[in-house]
Formats: structure tokens, C-alpha cells, sequence
């Protein structure tokens, strides 16, 4: 039986928000924001920044991090995401020049990192080659994914590839301020090839004694590097074996919409209740 808080716990799914139908956010308490650097809010209701590209590198096959320089005034919680649109991109097509994306950077850090698949679509061509200083408009940030303040509560993340992003920000920034929260991620890969931040989330368990990594790889044919860990898709027989001594935890799934959804149905099969579950899915892959 997998162990469940018999206190109250809310949901929260950031569907397709009232903004264009994507990416759930409250938007409402950025009325009467005054003009400030790099950021205006003449028409929007929320903040809206200009930002250059300083630096892109590789963090695992296909997948590329970004980094922005932060304008002073963008203050955001670990978990959240931002809209990201391009000015004048040098090529566009149907699907339009604005993309959600979790931020992958912790607010601590100095940019503002966003992590994603370059898929062969014009937006993320242009990302790919665009040069650097490059500016973009970001806005935001958006969304409600972010850790519970109980820590008597453990944190249960369970991410599906890209969808480790949300939560590589909110683990560095629960290492840095010294949370107390008891945090296990799941982390469900096809191969360590494909697995963005991997070292750095198995070494983050030297830094936070209170953190569990579980990676799982479910493709090890395809893959030319060595894997000593779980191999199967994430499920309540894994969750069950890992999460013991998990005291009354909360749930949180992020990633593309299908495995979002698909564990999601896990978690309530295996009678966790709504209030238990935090999702976040990618809209988009
Ligand atoms: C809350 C949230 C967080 C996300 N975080 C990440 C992340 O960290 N990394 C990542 O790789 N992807 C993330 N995504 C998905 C991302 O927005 C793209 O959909 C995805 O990267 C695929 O883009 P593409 O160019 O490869 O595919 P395409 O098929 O070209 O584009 C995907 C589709 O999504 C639509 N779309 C996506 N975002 C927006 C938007 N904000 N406004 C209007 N239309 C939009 C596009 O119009 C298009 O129809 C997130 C999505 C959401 C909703």
C-alpha cells in the first residue's frame, strides 16, 4: 500500500491557462505594477522582461540548457515557469513564436535557465543558432508548481525526461536554503544518454542528506553507457520499495502530457487522492 497523509492537501494543475490556453498561472495580483528595468506592464497584467542569451551548452543528447541573463527585478519560485517569446526569429512556422518553459536555474543562480529537446521545429532551430546576446522576451513567471511548506510531509517528484526541469530548480534551491524536507525524486529516462542533469542529481544527494535519487532507465539496449540502477517505468511496485519510509509524502509529476497522465492514473489507482498530486504537463510534446 503505498503510504498516503490522512492530513489535507491541495491540488493544483496548471492547465492550459486562461492566457492563450497555455500554461496555468494567477495572474491577477501583478495590477498596477509600475514600469521598472528591463520590464513593463503597460498592457499585460504581469511582468514582462527583455533578456539576452549569454550562454548555451549540451546537458544531455538532443537537449540544450539556455541561459539568460536575469533582470534584477525577475523573482520567481523554484517550480515556476515562464513564457518565452522571439523577437524577429530568423525563421518561424505554424506553431508560433512562444514557447512555456519551466525555469531549470534555482533563484539563487545567477540566470535564467531553461532546458528543453531541440526537436526540429522552427523555434527551437532558431534558439539553437541564434547569437548570443540575442534578446528575448520572457514573461512571467507563472504557475504554482512549487515544494509544500510542511516538512513533515515528504516531497515525491516523479519526472519523465524534459520534465525533470521544474524540479532541478526547486532541489538546488531546497540544498541551498537547508531545507528540512525529506525530498525523492524519480527520475524515468529511455537511456543515461538521454537523461538531462543526471550527474548533478546523483550527486546532489551529497549535498542534501535529506534527498533520495531514483533514476530508472528503460532502454538500456539503445544505450552505450554503463546503468546500475532501476530499469522499469515507474511504478507503484517501485514507488512501493523506495518510498518506506516515506512519511504522509506529496506527490508531484511533470513532463509531457501523456506520461504526466499516465502516472497520474497511477498514483490513483493505487488510491492516492487528488489532494495528494501536484502536476505540471509540458503541453506541446
Ligand atoms: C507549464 C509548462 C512548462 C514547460 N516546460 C518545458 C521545459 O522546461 N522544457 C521543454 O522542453 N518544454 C517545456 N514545455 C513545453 C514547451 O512549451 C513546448 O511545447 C515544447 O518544448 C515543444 O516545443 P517544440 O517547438 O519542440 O514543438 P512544437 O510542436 O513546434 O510546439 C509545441 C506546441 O506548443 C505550443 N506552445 C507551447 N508553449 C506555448 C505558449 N506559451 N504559448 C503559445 N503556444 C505554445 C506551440 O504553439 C505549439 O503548438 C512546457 C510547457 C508548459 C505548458
Amino acid at each position: 500500500m503505498l503510504p498516503h497523509a490522512d492530513g489535507v492537501g491541495i491540488v493544483l494543475k496548471s492547465s492550459p491557462s486562461e492566457k492563450e490556453g497555455i500554461g496555468g498561472a494567477s495572474k491577477s495580483n501583478f495590477e498596477g505594477v509600475t514600469e521598472g528595468d528591463n520590464m513593463s506592464t503597460a498592457v499585460a497584467k504581469w511582468p514582462i522582461f527583455r533578456a539576452k542569451l549569454k550562454s548555451r551548452n549540451l546537458v544531455a543528447e538532443r537537449t540544450m540548457a539556455f541561459h539568460f541573463d536575469k533582470p534584477a527585478s525577475f523573482v520567481f519560485t523554484a517550480g515556476q515557469f515562464i513564457d518565452m517569446d522571439l523577437l524577429s526569429p530568423s525563421e518561424t512556422d505554424a506553431e508560433g513564436n512562444t514557447r512555456g518553459f519551466s525555469v531549470s536555474s534555482a533563484p539563487y543562480e545567477d540566470t535564467i535557465m531553461v532546458t528543453t529537446r531541440l526537436r526540429d521545429t522552427a523555434f527551437k532551430r532558431v534558439l539553437k543558432t541564434m547569437p548570443l546576446q540575442t534578446e528575448v522576451k520572457i514573461e512571467g513567471p507563472f504557475g504554482d508548481l512549487r515544494l509544500h511548506n510542511n516538512p513533515k510531509r515528504a516531497a515525491v517528484f516523479l519526472a519523465g525526461g524534459i520534465g525533470v526541469t521544474p524540479f532541478r530548480s526547486i532541489l538546488l534551491d531546497a540544498a541551498s536554503r537547508k531545507l528540512p524536507h525529506r525530498i525523492l525524486l524519480f527520475f524515468s529516462n529511455h537511456r543515461p544518454e538521454d537523461a538531462p542533469f543526471l550527474n548533478e542529481l546523483q550527486s546532489l544527494e551529497k549535498t542534501n542528506a535529506n534527498y533520495r535519487f531514483i533514476g530508472t532507465m528503460t532502454n538500456m539496449d539503445k544505450s552505450k553507457l554503463p546503468w546500475h540502477g532501476e530499469r522499469s517505468v515507474i511504478n507503484k511496485e517501485m514507488l512501493d520499495r523506495h518510498l518506506k519510509d516515506a512519511a504522509s509524502p506529496i506527490y508531484y509529476i511533470a513532463g509531457p502530457p501523456g506520461m504526466v497522465k499516465g502516472l497520474h492514473s497511477m498514483l490513483q489507482g493505487a488510491g492516492i487522492d487528488d489532494d495528494e498530486i501536484r502536476t505540471e504537463e509540458f503541453t506541446g510534446y
